[in-house]
This record gives C-alpha cells, structure tokens and sequence, in this order.
C-alpha cells in the first residue's frame, strides 16, 4: 500500500511555484496577487482563508484578504466583487464558500470575472473544463488530478466510483476522470444521496473518489483489494483530547480500508493540502495569461 503523501507533493509544487516567482523577481516583473473575500466568522473558512494567505507567502505572491461581516448584504458584496474585477493589481481572487443565508451564492460565483476565477467556479470556466478547453480547474479535483499523476496511478480503463456530486469537487471530478487523457480515460460512475445499493457498486471500483462529509462512511467491505482510494471528506469531529476540542475526520475508514488498498489518501495530509497547492498554480497561470 502506498500512501499518496499530499503534504509531500503540495510542498513540492508550492517549491516549484517559488521558483517562478523568484525568476519573475529577477526579471522586475509583477508576481501574482491573490485576494480572498471572506465574509462572517465562521472558525473553519477563517481557518482555511488563513492558509491560503500563508501558502501565498510562502512562494512568493502578494495576498489580500477583505474580511467583511456576517451582516453584508448581496449588494455589498457584489460591488467589491466589481472593485477586485476592475483592480489591476489582482491577478486573481475567491470568495470563501459558506455565504450568510442572506446572500445568493450562484449570483455572487457568477459576478466573478472569469479571467481572475481562480476557484475555476464560474460557469465559462466550469464549460470549458467539460470541453477539454483550457481553464482553470477547481482547485480540489485539480489537486486529486495531480497527485494521481505524480504518483502515476494508472486511470485509463479502470473504473473509478466518485462518491457525492456537488458543484466543487464530485460533479467536476466525474467529469475530469471521464475525460480523454491521463489522467482520465476512466469510466466513471457518480453517486449521491439516492443512489441504491451504494455497496454494489462501490465494490466494483478500481478507483474511489469519496466527497460526501460523512466521517467513516467507505468501510473496508465497500471496497475491493487493491482499490485506489482518495479521501477528500474534512469534517471536525469533536474530540476533548486534542487541545483544539475537535479533530479532522476523513469519509474513509482509514485503518481497515488502507489494509485492502493499493493507495489511499491519509486525513488529514492528503487532498487539503494540494487544494491549496493548485489555487496557488491557478493563480501563477492567471497572472501568466494577465502579461
Ligand atoms: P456537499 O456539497 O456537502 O455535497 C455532499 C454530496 O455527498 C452530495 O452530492 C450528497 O448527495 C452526497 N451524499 C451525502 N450523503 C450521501 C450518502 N449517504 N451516500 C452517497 N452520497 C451522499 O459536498 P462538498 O462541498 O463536495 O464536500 C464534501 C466533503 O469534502 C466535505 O467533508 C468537505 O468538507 C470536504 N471538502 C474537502 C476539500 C479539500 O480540500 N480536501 C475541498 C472541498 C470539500 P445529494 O447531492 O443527493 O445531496
């Protein structure tokens, strides 16, 4: 069993990054500018806004994060989506996904402009993905596609079962893994809340691509021997040993699926880490297609 390390291949392409960023330098040209637009407190997404601020540090680029209450109506927000689409400074920028219920998040994802969308959310963007053109891909399924490659799992021919479907990270990652090239060329099954007989079908697969949020959910008889399983489920389960109160949960059980697989993901260190990695390569290719 082999563990796809996404700390490991996210530290080696946020060096790669650096690396472009340190050749723009050389040369006195701009390097990439990154802003996150957060809105309310909620702990987790100022958890991960934090890191991405952080990531962009770390190699390099300029970051902005506008921070704006919980009570922010629609109108608010769409005029500082308007602000950063007309900043030239910006190369590219997200909103931090849940809005306050008071605020319709299509229309927001929508009033992106599409050559700063490095979420890969808008729909130009999601279009072109589904047409092989190129674009940015969201950066979770974008993530999972790199570490398959670098790690050289074999994808064409095998029949891969990707496990929720929402906009973000299953529907797009049916549609990538389907796709002609590697990795892609898979014959892909997606499944959701309704699905019947889950177990079926989940043992079928040569490759498992579990993004429902239910810790625990894949167990080791869903799955066949040497089956690739990728984890992307983060939820925080309450924990009073840990000094946080909580700790990070996976949808897979690790501990007896890992034993019939030929490579898993861990939870945490395997997808987060490279979701954060190809927002940052989103966001050099943004800044390269803005010279
Ligand atoms: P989401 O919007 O919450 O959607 C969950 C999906 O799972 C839905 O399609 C739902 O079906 C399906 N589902 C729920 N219960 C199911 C069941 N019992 N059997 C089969 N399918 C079921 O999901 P998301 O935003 O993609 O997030 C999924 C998980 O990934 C969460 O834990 C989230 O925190 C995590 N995540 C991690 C990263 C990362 O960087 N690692 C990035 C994004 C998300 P219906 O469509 O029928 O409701």
């Amino acid at each position: 069993m082999t563990i796809l390390d996404g700390k490991k291949v996210s530290n080696d392409i946020k060096n790669e990054i650096k690396a472009q960023v340190d050749k723009m330098i050389a040369k006195n040209e701009k390097v990439p500018h990154l802003a996150a637009v957060i809105v309310g407190n909620d702990g987790a997404s100022l958890t991960y806004v934090g890191s991405k601020v952080r990531a962009c540090e770390r190699v390099g680029f300029e970051s902005t994060m506008v921070r704006m209450s919980n009570t922010t109506s629609e109108i608010e927000l769409l005029d500082k989506i308007e602000e950063l689409n007309q900043n030239d400074d910006i190369d590219g920028f997200i909103i931090q996904l849940p809005l306050p219920p008071q605020i319709n998040t299509q229309k927001v994802l929508m009033a992106v402009d599409p050559s700063k969308d490095v979420d890969g959310f808008h729909p130009e963007n999601f279009g072109k993905m589904a047409l092989d053109m190129s674009t940015f891909i969201p950066a979770t399924p974008f993530g999972i596609l790199e570490l398959m490659e670098r790690y050289g799992v074999e994808t064409k021919g095998k029949h891969t079962v990707v496990i929720g479907r929402s906009h973000i990270v299953g529907r797009p990652m049916s549609i990538l893994m389907g796709r002609k090239g590697f990795p892609g060329n898979s014959t892909v099954t997606l499944t959701h809340s309704h699905t019947k007989n889950i177990t079926q079908i989940t043992s079928q697969a040569d490759i498992i691509i579990s993004a429902l949020g239910v810790p625990n959910f894949l167990k080791a008889e869903m799955v066949k021997d040497d089956v690739v399983i990728v984890d992307v489920g983060i939820t925080r389960v309450p924990d009073d040993t840990t000094p946080k109160g909580y700790r990070i949960t996976g949808d897979v059980d690790f501990e007896n699926v890992s034993k019939k697989a030929s490579y898993i993901t861990p939870v945490p260190g395997g997808v987060g880490p490279m979701t954060i990695a190809m927002l940052l390569k989103n966001t050099l290719l943004a800044r390269e297609q803005r010279m």
